[in-house]
């Protein structure tokens, strides 16, 4: 069915870097797309992950990477998480985030356009004891938990009753996966550790230790081998252990088991080895890849429904698959809010096409890495360029100024270290 008026509505499920940038685009314009916006999400904020490791010790604090989607997006807001679409009727089954209260949202599958950018959740690969064990690093409520951990083991491994091994336990910090996330967790904890903590807990210093365990042969593989090298050296040089090659194969409140039957025990573990499916994008009966992402084609649209688009982290390329990463959601949402445009006006829009902008990550020590295509950059300079670019990219005026004023703060004072 062609629509040659804007559709009556236009769902968003997400308030993530794909539907953020969608809505955005969209602004004040949105009448060309849709009579009414609707975006239901369980968090009424968007989050700005690449500067989320920082905030687990401090480093930025949690309200200078979120931005209100209340604020600065159009449509109505409903706070709640899409359990399922149930697509013969034409309903969005939603939970309240709330009170746990379930509602339908009615849509018309010829007239209403529904966009499913629900992004992740952290892979666990099933293994057991994760779940229950580990902290993970997706939302601002996880950072939160990993703070109070951190925190909570440095007041517990104070205490005068407490063994040398039992100390020298809580404060092991681990961290599993050695992509972007997991080494950026490290780095920011090495920092906290060598700079923060020798101030603060004087008699423990000595006693904080961390390490990283993955299962590949390298750090940063989807980086240049180069500066996967350069991690590697850089993070041994900072006595930050890294496990390569190495299984976990079961998790404990206190310790790791890995395959060869060694086991690692620790204060506190990060989990971060990549993406799986969220509940929802599960229970849809559209057709995904192996990994369970939805397929989806060069206009974003899923096969087999008239209007429904997904994009970012849970959906895939048909052809041509692009990385799961901030800058490809966030082309993906305004490329959609364009094509949507057009054809809501009975136009066809050009397919979607990705510009790759390259790789960053900061690795500690104010030292950083940086994939740009030809030019690869290592060291304080692409440490420099890490925070420019981010700075540039953060999503408003209120965001940039308070993460540098947060960096200026942290600089000058150092990181916050009250337990809260
Ligand atoms: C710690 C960290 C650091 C990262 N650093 C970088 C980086 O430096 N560069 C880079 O390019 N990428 C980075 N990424 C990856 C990047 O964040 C993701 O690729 C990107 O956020 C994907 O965008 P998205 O819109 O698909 O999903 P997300 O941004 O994850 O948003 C998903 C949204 O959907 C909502 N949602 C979830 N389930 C439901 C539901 N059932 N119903 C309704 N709404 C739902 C969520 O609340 C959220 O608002 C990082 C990721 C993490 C976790």
């Amino acid at each position: 069915v062609s629509v040659t008026l804007p559709f009556k509505q236009l769902i968003v499920l997400g308030t993530g870097f794909g539907a953020y940038s969608l809505l955005r685009t969209a602004g004040r314009k949105y009448a060309r797309i849709a009579e009414d916006i609707i975006v239901i999400s369980p968090r009424n904020h968007f989050v700005f992950t690449p500067l989320l490791a920082s905030t687990t010790v401090g480093s930025l604090e949690f309200r200078s990477v979120i931005e209100s989607v209340r604020l600065r997006t159009p449509g109505r807001f409903l706070l709640a998480e899409a359990t399922g679409i149930d697509w013969d009727r034409g309903a969005v089954l939603c939970r309240s985030a709330l009170d746990g209260g379930t509602f339908e949202l009615p849509f018309n599958r010829d007239s209403d356009a529904l966009v499913v950018a629900v992004g992740a959740q952290t892979q666990t690969f099933g293994i057991p004891g994760v779940v229950e064990h580990a902290l993970f690093l997706k939302q601002i409520n996880d950072a939160r938990r990993i703070r109070q951990r951190i925190f909570a083991c440095l007041e517990l491994a104070s205490l005068p009753t407490l063994s040398d091994d039992e100390r020298r336990r809580l404060l092991h910090f681990v961290v599993v996966g050695g992509g972007p996330t997991g080494v950026e967790f490290a780095a920011e904890m090495f920092d906290f550790a060598a700079s923060d903590l020798k101030r603060a807990y004087p008699n423990l210093v000595q006693d904080v230790s961390i390490t990283l365990v993955d299962a590949g042969k390298h750090l940063l593989s989807s980086y240049d081998a180069t500066l996967s090298a350069y991690t590697e050296k850089h993070f041994a040089r900072q006595s930050i252990q890294v496990l390569k090659e190495t299984h976990v194969v079961r998790v404990e409140a206190d310790r790791l088991h890995f395959k060869d039957g060694g086991e690692l025990s620790f204060g506190c573990l990060v989990w971060a080895t990549g993406n799986a499916p969220t509940p929802l994008v599960k229970s849809l009966p559209f057709a995904k890849d192996k990994t369970g992402r939805l397929l989806i084609d060069e206009y974003l649209k899923v096969d087999g429904a008239p209007h429904l688009y997904a994009l970012g982290d849970c959906a895939v390329l048909n052809e041509n698959p692009i990385p799961a990463t901030a800058q490809a959601a966030e082309q993906q949402g305004t490329y959609l809010a364009k094509a949507l445009t057009m054809r809501a006006a009975g136009r066809e829009p050009v397919p979607f096409r990705y510009i790759h902008q390259g790789m960053l990550a900061y690795v500690g020590g104010h030292s950083g890495v940086a994939d740009l295509g030809r030019f690869k950059g290592r060291g304080f300079a692409a440490f420099l360029f890490w925070r420019s670019v981010y700075l540039t990219k953060l999503v408003s005026l209120r965001n940039k100024v308070m993460v540098l004023f947060d960096w200026a703060r942290t600089f000058i004072f150092g990181r916050d270290i009250s337990r809260m």
